[in-house]
């Protein structure tokens, strides 16, 4: 892992994610190098051409007491879009903390989203925030899947865990199953297992980018070669989401789950 410092001339941004107003991401780069993550295109607009996303991780620096808690009242922030805010080096930069400790004063609606059981860490300050919520996302409970989707990510039953101990805390949670693996999201069996501390769950599709088709062929390829033929059809035809799309809203409306979903926004950034 390559670790450079880059100052940043601001660390919340205006945010392109549908009803999202601000995104926070203190760090460039990401740990978790998942295969399929959305956010890789930041490595052309960050000096890391040639790099491979997963194996740099710039810490940005910046005067957190420059954030202003009050400029966000009544927006929605989301932490983070384009990287996860408790990566295994936010253990020793604390760059989330830092700028959490700035903001629990706001009256902002504060969204929190990540694959990392560090998440827990930060409790005592998510009570002291008036309007936030907790989230885990997820796309498998098989552990050993997961490593090979998301080799930096905490264990899926670690991020079940830890979502029961923020839920336990008395903070909103909600679990966001994504992205969505045909044939292989068992997302009944998620929302059974985080049903009693989730408060909304919502849904993203797999979406394909000229970056992770090949890894994603690849991996299903090896893992699960039934099911290729699934995923090549995918991208010439996408009414299977529709299909998907209506079997979470049946169930989950038949259940009583609070849900949500995003299938066709086309990821956290824009292609
Ligand atoms: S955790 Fe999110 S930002 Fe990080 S590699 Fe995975 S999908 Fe990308």
């Amino acid at each position: 892992m390559k670790v450079n410092f880059r100052e940043a001339k601001s660390i919340i941004t205006k945010s392109n994610i549908p009803s999202i107003d601000y995104v926070i991401n203190p760090y460039t780069g990401c740990q978790h190098g998942c295969i399929y993550c959305y956010a890789e295109f930041m490595i052309r607009f960050t000096n890391h051409k040639g790099e491979k996303w997963g194996d740099f991780l710039d810490i940005k620096t910046f005067d957190f007491n420059k954030i202003k808690p009050q400029k966000y009242t009544g927006k929605r922030l989301l932490l983070s879009s384009v990287t996860d805010p408790y990566l295994p080096l936010e253990k020793k930069y604390q760059n989330t903390r830092r700028i959490l400790e700035k903001l629990v004063d706001t009256e902002a609606e504060v969204s929190i989203l990540t694959k990392s059981k560090l998440v827990t860490r930060d409790i005592d300050l998510f009570k002291k925030f008036r309007n936030i919520k907790v989230g885990i996302s997820i796309s498998t409970l098989n552990d050993d899947f997961a490593k090979k989707i998301e080799r930096g990510a905490s264990k899926p039953s670690d991020r079940i865990l830890a979502l029961k101990e923020i839920a336990d805390a008395g903070i909103e949670t909600y679990t966001f199953v994504s992205p969505y693996f045909p044939e292989i999201t068992d997302f009944k069996a998620i929302i059974r297992k985080a049903q009693t501390f989730t408060d909304t769950f919502s849904f993203e599709n797999l979406n394909f980018r000229p970056h992770n088709v090949s890894r994603i062929k690849a991996i299903i390829e090896t893992n699960f070669p039934e099911y290729l033929a699934v995923y090549e059809e995918l991208r010439k035809d996408r009414s299977y989401w529709n299909l998907v799309e209506s079997e979470i809203r049946n169930y989950c409306e038949n259940e009583g789950i609070s849900f949500k979903i995003e299938f066709h926004h086309g990821g956290f950034s824009k292609s």
